[in-house]
């Protein structure tokens, strides 16, 4: 491992190789990325990776959309794939919330993304194998679908190392050394390395980094499951992604005959949770599945998986300078919509270590202060997921 480095970045998650690579594509090479296991082993290779725009902050749905352009053109961009199936998103909220749609649609065109309200027939024409109400509110996105967080994550991961990076797996860092109010080094088992730049992009275990020098980042992690099913492709050979949210699950197809249904947000856990998923949770969740497409009742149950969304009190991520501490940085809190934003977020704080601010996107909103200062992200719905 080398001694000295630009940039020391703390995690191997897709924020860790999005910045590694946006940094070294700036020219700055000279940097170290660290991974106390291997790169997307955290809440990214858990991801269901669903790329979609409908949120309702101009700061997020904007990273979303950008960042989607950066997956349609990843092989150019970036170099190798990223895995993106444009499936088409479907939105669905309910009735009480269709003035909150209505805004939320109208700010989304604004900013140029590519959305809709649809009527209830509109819809049946889209998507045939989806059953809605006629009072629900819909909104589409034609370009939207999922990705591959591990090809995105690898891809950005090589391109850095192409340039100069160097990756350390299985070696976390122990320790971060400050003096006089400067970031100096960062210490693992296998070495030291000091820098004047320290990115923690460590997921769900942020906090605990940085504990490490006393800042107490207001991070809680949730537990999300994933179910996977085999569909009857004879009845539904394909399907778009949904955002059923009018009954608390989404589901998307993964390739030619899988679907997978992700819910639960409201469990806050530790390090220590079940990895895997509660049964009745499941047949409850099912059940809402079955309303929505009906003829997922023949679905083939095949398993699942939990992972952590990492979450602050207003559900949208911290990209900021830590205050107090020269040369530290943290890019932390995305909660369940990390992934779809995370070409973005490596532009945005490599334009922030660069340059010292970002000018693609402005993520002032996202500032480590807004919590003291009690300027919380709003939103237009009740749904965090929707933040
Ligand atoms: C079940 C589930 C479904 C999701 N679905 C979606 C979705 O559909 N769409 C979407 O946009 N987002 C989704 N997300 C959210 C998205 O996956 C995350 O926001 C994103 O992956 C976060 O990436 P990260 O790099 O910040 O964190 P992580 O992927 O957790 O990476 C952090 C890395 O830091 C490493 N690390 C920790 N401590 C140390 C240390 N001391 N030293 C060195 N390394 C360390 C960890 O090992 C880990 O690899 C989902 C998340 C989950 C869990």
């Amino acid at each position: 491992m080398k001694q000295t480095a630009e940039v020391i970045i703390i995690g191997g998650g897709v924020m860790g190789c999005s910045i590694l690579y946006n940094l070294a594509q700036r020219g700055m090479t000279d940097s170290l990325l660290l991974e106390r296991d291997v790169l997307g082993s955290g809440s990214t290779g858990r991801s269901q990776a669903i790329c979609r725009m409908h949120y309702s902050n101009p700061v997020t749905a904007t990273m979303a959309w950008e960042s989607l352009k950066v997956y349609q053109n990843f092989d150019q961009i970036v170099g190798g794939s990223s895995g993106l199936v444009k499936t088409g998103y479907l939105v669905i909220v309910e009735p009480v919330d269709r003035p909150g749609m209505e805004r939320n649609v109208a700010m989304l065109q604004e900013l140029g993304i590519n959305t809709m309200l649809v009527t209830p027939a509109e819809a049946r024409d889209l998507a045939p194998m989806v059953r809605v109400d006629d009072d629900e509110p819909l909104a589409w996105e034609p370009e939207s679908g999922y990705a591959d967080p591990y090809l995105v994550t690898t891809s950005y991961a090589s391109r850095a190392r192409e340039m100069g990076a160097e990756i350390v797996l299985r070696d976390p860092a122990i320790d971060i050394e400050v003096s006089g109010g400067r970031v100096k080094a960062v210490v693992t088992a296998q070495g030291r390395c000091e820098a004047p730049a320290v990115v923690v992009a460590s997921g769900p275990w942020s906090r605990q980094v940085m504990a490490k020098v006393g800042i107490d980042l207001p991070l809680s992690t949730v537990r999300h499951q994933v179910a996977t099913l085999t569909r009857p492709v004879d009845q539904i050979p394909d399907h778009p992604t949904v955002g059923d949210i009018a009954q608390s699950f989404s589901f998307r197809p993964d390739g030619s005959s899988m679907t997978f249904v992700g819910f639960g947000e409201d469990e806050v856990v530790g390090e220590d949770y079940n990895e895997g998923v509660d049964m009745p949770a499941v047949a409850e969740t099912l059940e809402k599945l079955a309303h929505r497409m009906p003829a997922m009742s023949d679905a083939y149950f095949r398993g699942g998986w939990s992972g952590l969304f990492t979450v602050t009190p207003d559900w949208h991520p911290i990209l900021d300078r830590v205050p107090g501490i020269d040369g530290l940085y943290c890019a932390v809190g995305f909660s369940g919509h990390g992934f779809k934003m995370s070409p973005m977020i490596g532009v945005t704080m490599a334009e922030l270590i660069t340059q010292g601010s970002a000018t693609s996107v402005d993520i002032r909103p996202l500032r480590f202060s807004r919590f003291a200062e009690g300027d919380l992200m709003s939103s237009s719905y009740r749904y965090r997921v929707l933040a």
